[in-house]
């Protein structure tokens, strides 16, 4: 059962098993759209993907980062390391985990 496109006011269809339809994923994979924010963008399906495969890609949200960031801590690896794989500062890690432990509790 196609859905409709997740974002405002697109008249689109999402890509199967997607969200978004191919339009605003391409725009989303590109930062491109100026609806979009680097801190609100992520796709579900990308960031199981990447957690597992522990990897970020070049067009990565500031979201994805810190959602890839928490997945990977929460598989057991230590800051240092997943700093290493996203690309960010260590602190940064560590206040990504800090702020997951408060919206889970
Ligand atoms: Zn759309």
């Amino acid at each position: 059962m196609p859905r409709p496109c997740r974002i405002d006011d697109c008249p689109r269809m999402a890509l199967p098993r997607r969200t978004v339809c191919s339009t605003h994923r391409e725009r989303i994979r590109n930062w491109g759209d100026p609806d979009f924010t680097q801190w609100t963008v992520a796709d579900d399906m990308d960031v199981r993907l990447l957690v597992e495969q522990q990897r970020v890609p070049d067009g990565a949200t500031r979201l994805e980062r810190r959602l890839i960031g928490v997945g990977l801590s929460a598989r057991g690896m230590s800051a240092a390391q997943v700093a290493e794989v996203v690309g960010v500062d260590s602190r940064t890690v560590h206040r990504w985990r800090a702020s997951a432990r408060q919206t889970a509790a």
